[in-house]
């Protein structure tokens, strides 16, 4: 498939991709859905009205919104739909090529719009399912003989995040404040953290409301998913040490977590569908699931200084998640818990098993022992004001590439 827009190589916005997302144009209170291909931004409500999708039953105004829920509630059928008479429309001699020549609104530069929070978020969970991150963690606070927590093989473990605090990839981040028990003191200090850390993680969003009650299957689960997404789990290691007994994590990750800014359909990351890790010992039945339920996506972290100078910290893979994500939503459900349209389930920290594929940097710099260099020669333990963490997801095979664009944040100065 070739497109009558140019792409520049090494997009991640090709025409195997059509992502979803919602956009602001500068100068103006108008928001719509959209997608994008290569540097330019397709508006889905213009679509609409030059007749693009007179085909389905659409509601008047869908995609004049500025949340993506309405939509993705029309469920996979329509949404499947709408993405097939995108891909279609925007190949060489496909239907926008004329029709964006009759509607100037419909095609607009990237670089003349604002990407927005695609999704009103009812509910995030986080969840803690890489055995690499996990077991690094067991052997630094704990014990290395015991990394993994006797229940860690035996079931996805996860938490209830906050919501409202969920910011799309550009927002500026603020230094969380809080409580934290200084090595060799004997009274907590309140200030500013010490130890801001960035979690690299993909979080997908729920596409179909399940019932109070009743479970979602393991092999039903990807039914319930509409896409993934980049996410910065943003962490503050010292407030996180002191405050997460008895109960877990609360403060040191609730202050923010970055998301990109586009949804990536399971529909185009299903030729990247691979096999996860092997499990052992065999999950019980209502988590064991058959074939190829990891997803081959490649990640990248790196840290931008406020002089412009990047240094690259980890390069990691979806892939290596031990518990995938219809495993992770077969146990969230399995006691009757309901999920929602709009909803965000997050892996947790993905690393890898070699330390240049470690997902935080309480990770890559080992507690703080082994620091990291910047091309100017300052150091880094943990994330300092003025430096902006980019992730960035890419999944490549026989020719094709679509990718998911950034997710970055900025720490305030
Ligand atoms: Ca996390």
């Amino acid at each position: 498939m070739i497109s009558f827009i140019d792409i520049p190589e090494n997009s991640d916005f090709t025409i195997y991709n059509i992502p979803f997302g919602i956009f602001k144009k500068f100068d103006s209170d108008y928001t719509a859905a959209c997608t994008r291909i290569g540097d330019t931004i397709v508006d889905l409500h213009q679509c609409m009205a030059s007749g693009l999708f007179s085909k389905i039953a659409l509601p008047e105004s869908i995609f004049k919104t500025d949340q993506l829920n309405p939509f993705i509630a029309l469920g996979k059928g329509v949404t499947h739909a709408v993405r097939t008479i995108l891909q279609d429309a925007l190949v060489t001699g496909g239907g926008l090529q004329q029709l964006s020549k009759q509607n100037k609104h419909i095609l607009i530069p990237v670089d003349g719009v604002h990407m927005l929070l695609p999704i009103h978020i009812g509910d995030y969970t986080d969840f803690y399912s890489s055995r690499e991150h996990a077991t690094n963690v067991g052997v630094m606070f704990r014990d290395p003989a015991n990394a993994l927590l006797p229940n860690w093989l035996h079931l996805p473990v996860g938490y209830h995040g906050r919501a409202s605090s969920i910011v799309v990839s550009g927002t500026e981040i603020r230094r969380p404040k809080g409580q934290t028990m200084p090595d060799g003191a004997t009274q907590p200090v309140f200030g500013p953290t010490k130890q801001l850390d960035f979690e690299l993680e993909m979080a997908f969003v729920i596409g179909k409301d399940s019932t109070l009650g009743q479970s979602i299957s393991v092999d039903n689960a990807e039914d319930y998913i509409f896409g993934l997404m980049l996410f910065n789990d943003w962490s503050a290691r010292d407030i996180q040490k002191w405050e997460y007994v008895p109960l877990g994590p609360f403060l040191a990750k609730n202050f923010a977590s970055t998301l990109s800014p586009w949804i990536v359909t399971l529909e185009a990351l299903e030729i990247f569908r691979t096999p996860g890790p092997e499990q052992n010992p065999t999950p019980l039945p209502y988590l064991q699931s058959k074939g190829k339920n990891n997803y081959d996506i490649r990640l990248s972290v790196d840290i931008e200084s406020e002089n412009g100078q990047s240094l690259r910290v980890s390069t990691s893979n979806f892939k290596y998640m031990y518990w995938n994500m219809s495993q992770q939503l077969a146990h969230h459900t399995v006691n009757g818990c309901n999920v929602r349209v709009g909803d965000l389930l997050a892996s947790g920290t993905i690393s890898g098993p070699t330390p240049d594929s470690y997902g935080s940097m309480l990770e890559i710099c080992w507690k703080g022992t082994k620091p990291v260099e910047m091309p100017d020669g300052t150091q880094r333990r943990f994330i300092n004001d003025g430096d902006t963490v980019v992730m960035r997801g890419w999944c490549e095979k026989d020719g094709i590439r679509i990718g998911f664009g950034e997710c970055d944040g900025r720490i305030e100065k």
